[in-house]
């Protein structure tokens, strides 16, 4: 039997927050004590060394409150302007409760790309990672001002998943205007929670119906969209209700929600991803020294690297290869061939030098490499 998992054994939290629960849309304003009690517990959280991040949602919903737009469907141009209105709102209430906690909060916007493109995916993990180790905390939505419909992700929720996978968070917390999955869809009445996902099956995903609410895009059914991303990449999901004061609080100390588990190895899932999904552009052959800190679980640094062989691209996947030609594994490279071939074999001091720009430390980060026999 799968045991439903404690907030405090995560160490990387994504927190999604859903339109409904930020923006009183009678009342055409922001719901400031609640996020003010939102604010306190992740500070705590924070405080005890764990890194959150926030994806907020509800730049359109406070843009429609401040600009006093009327009830109903908005068209694309409509929702882009109201999003930046909404955006520069949410960003500032954001950054006050935070500060409140002496937090400072680092608004990012992405678009599909962004996660999409490995290049771009690459660029944006690193940008997320350097916030965090100046513990900041991330405040991430989509640029919604200029995505369009056909290049968006629409919901939070998958941009959530996909953001929590991107820097391998443990778990996503999605905050909704329900508290988790029930055994019927939202249409039908008598549904019963469901306290534990192992496995998101075709009954599962049965269970949550097509509905969303008014304000949100999300309903039950990109949860579970954003439940399979996260999980099969290495991250647990839960869905808890944002309708209380100190949600995470809430979770904390087992209000009924939903979990949703990692297969049994999630690591194995998410090192699958990068080993079977794509296509090696080329290799890098590796000293005996770098095959034994590869294995001891480190990161390969350019010094490591004796050869490079084929034409790839930043962030294409490669093979990697030990001195004697024997593949060691695969991984996506740092670098694209040209600027591989002038730092292999150099300290990592050399490399602003020798490039002429700062890059990546590492020519293959550990969280993008996977070992045979992993
Ligand atoms: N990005 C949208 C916003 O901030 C929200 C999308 C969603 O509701 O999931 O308004």
């Amino acid at each position: 039997m799968s045991k439903t998992p404690v907030l405090a054994s995560f160490r990387r939290i994504v927190v999604k927050v859903g339109s409904s629960l930020l923006v009183d849309s009678s009342a055409g304003k922001l719901k400031r004590d609640w996020l003010a009690s939102l604010a306190a517990d992740i500070a705590n959280l924070h405080k005890d060394g764990r890194d959150v991040l926030v994806v907020s949602s509800g730049a359109i919903a406070m843009g429609r409150s401040v600009l006093k737009l009327p009830k109903g469907a908005l068209r694309l141009e409509e929702s882009q302007a109201a999003a930046a209105v909404g955006q520069i709102e949410l960003a500032r209430s954001w950054s006050e409760a935070l500060g409140a906690h002496r937090i400072v909060a680092g608004q990012v916007l992405v678009t599909l790309g962004d996660t999409e493109e490995r290049r771009r995916y690459l660029n944006a993990r690193e940008t997320i990672d350097k916030l965090m180790q100046w513990r900041s905390i991330p405040v991430i939505n989509e640029n919604d001002t200029v995505a369009t419909n056909e290049i968006r992700y629409g919901d939070n929720d998958r941009l959530a998943a996909r953001v929590a996978t991107m820097v391998s968070a443990d778990l996503l917390v999605l905050l909704s205007d329900i508290d988790g999955l029930y055994d019927k869809p939202p249409s039908e009445p008598g549904g019963k929670l469901v306290p534990l996902v192992p496995r998101i099956t075709p009954e599962i995903e049965a269970m949550a119906g097509t509905s969303g609410s008014e304000l949100s895009r999300g309903g039950m059914l990109t949860k579970i969209e954003a439940g399979k991303i996260a999980t099969t990449a290495g991250t647990h999901m839960v869905i808890a209700s944002g309708r209380v004061a100190h949600p995470l609080d809430a979770i904390a100390k087992g209000v009924s929600c939903t979990w949703f588990l990692t297969p049994a190895n999630p690591v194995t899932a998410r090192k699958k991803w990068i080993a079977g999904s794509l296509e090696p552009r080329g290799a890098l052959v590796i000293d005996a020294g770098a095959v034994r800190a590869l294995r001891s679980g480190k990161s390969l640094l350019p010094a490591g690297v004796i050869k490079i062989e084929g034409v790839f691209g930043r962030g294409d996947a490669v093979v990697v290869r030990g001195p004697d030609g024997a593949e060691i594994g695969r991984g996506l490279v740092a670098y694209d061939a040209d600027d591989a071939e002038k730092i292999k074999g150099q300290s990592s001091s050399e490399v602003l030098l020798i490039l002429g720009y700062e890059g990546r430390t590492e020519m293959i980060h550990r969280d993008d490499l996977v070992l045979g026999g992993e």
